[in-house]
């Protein structure tokens, strides 16, 4: 067994991705252990979902992150297939378009919160910002910033923005955890490998794919960065092993149903007087 915090980053100590297990499985043997666990989960997680629908104050968003072929498609397809469609969001975020880049970089994902009573995923987030936009330097080529505005501290602004914002959606009801699926190079390689062999793969494969990975060390130190800034109580940061993609899916739906549990949502109350009229309402339907 495991518990939310084996997955936290250690405040205090320098995060080094390099030091986290990606195959880390609590003990739990097989997929088939797993699966009986990650069904209870998606039971726990839709029972509560009923009731923040219900009650329609907390909004809850989810952030999945990752490098290519890590298991994010896969994890909302799995975790999120109890959830009531009516209640839940995805979005995925991908290369911005040109009406998405003619405004400030956080413009787009601010677009897509979720409402009150409702659970929003997005799949990558702004967290690209500070991830691909970095590796390729994309401020001022296709964000247009301009260059007067660039100085050496913009990904430190950004990751500062980040954790603003995110203050700023927790402080107005949003409950917010972030994901960040931990795969090994190696593990990447044989996905990769797999979407060029398996014929009902083929259509995952991009070549894209392939150029982002010869950054592979570029991305992990920016990543580090980026989860040791924005690491917050109200903004937390899991570290999933994700090598095995049914413990990546076992860790998060159990970390989703705790953190939903612990918010004690109770469906709402009717007064007194309300109550009272439902006896009327009753008897003049029963006399219908
Ligand atoms: P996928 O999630 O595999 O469908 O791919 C989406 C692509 O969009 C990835 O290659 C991301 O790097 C890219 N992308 C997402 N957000 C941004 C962004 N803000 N700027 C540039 N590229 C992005
Ligand atoms: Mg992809």
């Amino acid at each position: 067994m495991f518990d939310e915090t084996d997955f936290r980053a250690k405040p205090g100590n320098k995060l080094n991705l390099t030091k986290v297990s990606t195959d880390y499985t609590a003990g739990y043997g097989s997929k088939e252990e797993a699966q009986q666990r990650i069904e209870k989960n998606i039971e726990r997680m839709a029972r509560i979902q009923d009731i923040l629908y219900a009650q329609d104050k907390y909004a809850v968003l989810i952030i999945i992150q990752a490098m290519d072929a890590a298991g994010k498609d896969g994890v909302i397809k799995h975790v999120m297939s109890g959830l009531n469609p009516q209640g839940t969001m995805v979005h995925s975020f991908k290369v911005p378009s040109p009406e998405e880049l003619d405004h400030d970089y956080l413009w787009r994902y601010n677009k897509a919160l979720p409402e009150r009573g409702r659970i929003g995923i997005f799949n990558r987030s702004y967290y690209e910002d500070v991830l691909v936009v970095r590796v390729h330097n994309l401020v001022e080529k296709q964000q247009r910033l301009p260059a007067e505005f660039i100085n050496g501290d913009i990904w430190k602004q950004r990751l500062e923005d980040i954790r603003n914002f995110e203050r700023y959606l927790h402080g107005n009801g949003m409950v917010i955890m972030k994901f960040y699926l931990h795969v090994s190079k190696q593990e990447q390689k044989q996905r990769l490998l797999a979407r060029l062999d398996e014929p009902d793969k083929n259509w995952k494969f991009n070549s894209g794919d392939l150029q982002e990975r010869q950054h592979w060390e570029q991305y992990r130190e920016y990543y580090e960065e980026a989860i040791e800034a924005t690491d917050k109580d109200y903004a937390p940061w899991y570290i999933i092993p994700a090598d095995k993609k049914w413990f990546a899916r076992l860790a998060i739906s159990e970390i989703i149903a705790d953190n939903l549990e612990s918010l004690k949502l109770e469906y709402p109350q009717l007064g007194e007087e309300q109550l009272k009229m439902l006896s009327v309402y009753r008897d003049q339907l029963l006399d219908d």
